[in-house]
């Protein structure tokens, strides 16, 4: 049965009354119920687009924080990739300091309101909490990434934000290539710095996989242009439509147009296939264009939109991480009756957050696990009528550490589909590489860089994010943004 936010909100009303002038042992502490995360329900928010959790109120936070145990060892640091102090910054929202406690996230990470919606907190934070551990049930953790959401929409929401001090004109020029979560932080950082800084985007909106790729119902697009503006504010200029390495390449930037350094953050882009037959038939896309479609060119907004919708009844959407997660739900809300995520391992090994996994499973997606498509088929016109499917089994394990999945001969099956959606990775785009001399970059395509500083094989390139790290995640995006910056602030001040 679906708890309605009201009846989640009226029982952490209840819960707080109790709890709020006690003293609290770490007993008490430990026995205070999991507030869960009020979320639209699956029947309805299946129709639309809008955002599936739907946040705590102010009770439901501080009883929240209140499970918190303020380990001294604090072991969830350890969890977070930018070391934010967890605990502190629990403990104000606890006493009711969401503004106080923003601030302190917001030493070590600039996108909380982002960060506590997107990051796989139970492989990160919340995996290390000693809350978790005590009931061995890492659901059970403190939610440290729902606490991370409220204190920091509650300051967006309240404008109750803190300008950031922009230092006095340095008279030094930083293009910023890309407008993801590595290129926001990295430009942030060196605008404080008193550098000129310009932002360069190929889209015409400004964002990467925040705008373009992760949807509307997991992360509100206002949420993102709120941080884009505050960039804005700050004095970085966006320059939309701007491919770098065919626009103006890199070493034109430097050379040419007087930029002192440069920061790449070109994402990684570029859809892979998987190379069996039949991709190129019509109604297969990569998940990259399916949910660019819907998110950036809203599609879903039939006659307002000029970008058509691709009219699907039953989709096998190829992959298991969070981007089969959001294309699978999204073919949902676009009308699919049948939804399948096809994918070669069990649940145990899917790489999607685990509540995105439980999200799709309430809105009715249908996971058949231990299956490999093998060729997709069309009927006359080219058009995609089935997928083939063979079974597997697990087998050893293989270089990430997952099982591999082992191919079990003669089960091999044809299904009916009318569309497929490959969301199996995505790659880093070639172009910058390709136009760029010297930059050294790994098999993959991937840039080399110093680990320390970020900078590239070129002097004063830096890069950062799914370019260097190939597909990862926002947090680590960001956090490399940040320790590029730091180090061409230093390279700066000494040119
Ligand atoms: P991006 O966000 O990819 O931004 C790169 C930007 O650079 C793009 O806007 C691109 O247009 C631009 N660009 C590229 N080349 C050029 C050029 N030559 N000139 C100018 N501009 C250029 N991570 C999580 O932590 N949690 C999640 O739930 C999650 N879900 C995801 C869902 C989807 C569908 C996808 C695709 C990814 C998801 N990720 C998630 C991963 C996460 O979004 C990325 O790791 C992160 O966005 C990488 O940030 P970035 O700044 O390196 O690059
Ligand atoms: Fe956890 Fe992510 Fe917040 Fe770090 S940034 S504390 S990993 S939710
Ligand atoms: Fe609090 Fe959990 Fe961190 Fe301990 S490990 S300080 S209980 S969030």
């Amino acid at each position: 049965m679906h708890a309605t936010k009201e009846e989640l909100a009226a029982k952490a009303d209840a819960l707080f009354e109790q709890l709020k002038d006690k003293t609290l042992s770490p007993k008490d502490r430990t026995q205070i119920p999991l507030q869960e995360m009020p979320t639209q329900d699956p029947s309805v928010r299946v129709t639309n687009m809008q955002e599936v959790a739907l946040g705590y109120t102010e009770n439901q936070v501080r009883v929240e924080a209140m499970r918190c145990l303020q380990c001294k060892n604090k072991p969830c640091i350890q969890g977070c990739p930018v070391s934010i102090d967890i605990p502190a910054f629990v403990a104000e929202a606890a006493k009711g300091n969401y503004v106080k406690s923003v601030e302190i996230i917001k030493e070590s990470s600039l996108l909380p309101s982002i960060c506590g919606r997107v990051c796989p907190q139970e492989s990160q934070c919340q995996k290390f909490c000693t809350v978790g551990k005590m009931h061995k049930d890492v659901d059970q953790s403190v939610s440290i990434g729902r606490i991370e959401r409220f204190v920091a929409d509650y300051a967006r929401e309240n404008d109750m934000e803190k300008n950031p001090t922009i230092k006095a004109e340095t008279g030094k020029k930083v293009a910023v290539v890309g407008s993801g979560p590595a290129s926001i932080s990295a430009a942030a950082d060196l605008r404080r710095e008193g550098h000129s800084v310009v932002m360069f985007e190929a889209l015409h909106k400004a964002g990467g996989v925040l705008i373009y790729g992760i949807p509307e119902f997991r992360l509100p697009k206002s949420i993102v242009e709120h941080e884009l503006n505050n960039l804005k504010e700050m004095g970085v200029e966006l320059r939309p439509n701007y491919l770098v390495g065919k626009t103006r390449k890199i070493t034109d930037l430097m050379e040419k147009d007087g930029f002192d350094a440069v920061f790449v953050g070109s994402g990684a882009g570029l859809p892979k296939f998987m190379g069996i037959e039949g991709e190129n038939y019509i109604g297969v896309f990569s998940a990259n264009e399916y949910l660019t479609r819907s998110n950036l060119m809203k599609a879903y907004a039939v006659g307002q939109s000029r970008t058509p919708l691709y009219n699907s009844h039953k989709v096998a959407v190829f992959g298991g991480g969070n981007v089969a997660m959001d294309a699978a739900r999204t073919a949902k809300r676009l009308g699919a009756e049948e939804v399948s995520i096809v994918y070669r391992r069990t649940e145990v090994e899917m790489p999607a957050r685990k509540e995105e996994v439980a999200h799709a499973k309430e809105e009715g997606i249908i996971f058949k696990y231990l299956h490999a498509p093998l060729k997709i088929t069309a009927n006359d016109k080219g058009r995609v009528n089935g997928v083939e499917l063979i079974t597997c089994e697990l087998g050893e394990p293989d270089a990430s550490g997952r099982r591999s999945p082992v191919e079990i001969k003669g089960s091999e099956k044809v299904y009916d589909y009318d569309t497929v959606i490959v969301a199996i990775g995505n790659a880093s785009n070639p172009l910058i590489k390709a136009t760029t001399d010297g930059i050294e970059v790994n098999r993959r395509g991937n840039f080399i860089v110093n680990e320390e500083t970020c900078e590239t094989s070129l002097k004063g390139v830096y890069a950062g994010g799914d370019i260097v790290l190939g597909a990862a995640t926002v947090i680590l995006a960001m956090g490399q943004g940040r320790k590029a910056a730091k180090a061409m602030n230093d390279y700066l001040a000494n040119l």
